[in-house]
């Protein structure tokens, strides 16, 4: 088989899931984005993608994303930033990242909006919220503390080139995810008081896309189930 072959198979497979998880939560199947991470894949893949009528890609570190983004500048596509951001990234991130699912505190605000405001194409930046589902007290590993979330959010309201679109979350590792997806839910109805319009949430990975479907995820994040496994060891 082709490699185009391999992704073709690997994406429909995903499609039905995620048309399966909808049915399953009474939810339209165009209720969900999936966003292919396309992390550690080549750019070839993408292009394979893009034929294959996928619109958004993910990617989680700056230096391969802005290389992946410029040799794919054609394809009509949205590039998704999914990973740890640096400060001194944030504003390049924001010249070719559609939307910023990562960030996690106040000091990347500036930067992000400074670097959209310097966009030829002028659009804003979705950016959303990462909150840390991990327990409090453990060393967590990203992502903001709940706490700390509404202050967050009314400093991403405030910038000018950035549009405040929702939360973004993974699962800890070594939990059953539909009890942390329950805990964002939860977070989510609280957050969703005070941004009414910011309704987007982004959960759910190759391996627990139902789990986030059936909790209400709007973005799902999905890469292996995709793509294979990936070729070099993160
Ligand atoms: C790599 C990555 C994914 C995709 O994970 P898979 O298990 O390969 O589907 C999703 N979200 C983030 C933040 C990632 O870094």
């Amino acid at each position: 088989m082709s490699r185009a072959d391999d992704v073709a198979r690997g994406l429909g497979e995903v499609r039905d899931r995620i048309a399966s998880a909808c049915a399953e939560a009474g939810r339209g199947a165009d209720d969900v984005t999936l966003v292919v991470i396309t992390k550690y894949f080549p750019a070839s893949d993408v292009r394979i993608l893009a034929d294959l009528g996928v619109t958004d890609v993910g990617e989680n570190r700056h230096q391969e994303a802005a290389a992946k983004a410029e040799e794919c500048a054609d394809l009509p596509l949205t590039w998704h930033f999914v990973g740890g951001l640096q400060s001194n990234k944030a504003a390049a991130v924001a010249g070719y990242a559609g939307v910023v699912h990562s960030v996690d505190r106040v000091k990347l605000v500036r930067p992000l909006d400074r670097g959209a405001g310097e966009r030829p194409d002028a659009r804003a930046v979705d950016v959303l919220l990462q909150v840390s589902l991990d327990p409090p007290g453990t060393e967590h590993r990203a992502g903001a503390a709940p706490a700390d979330l509404a202050a967050l959010a009314d400093t991403v309201a405030a910038a000018e080139h950035l549009r405040l679109r929702g939360l973004m979350a993974v699962a800890p590792l070594g939990e059953d995810p539909a009890g942390a997806f329950e805990r964002l839910a939860g977070l989510r109805a609280d957050f969703l008081s005070d941004h009414p319009d910011a309704t987007w949430l982004s959960a759910g990975m190759s391996g627990d896309l139902e789990q986030a479907i059936a909790v209400g995820a709007t973005h799902v994040r999905v890469g292996t189930a995709v793509l294979g496994s990936r070729p070099r060891v993160q």
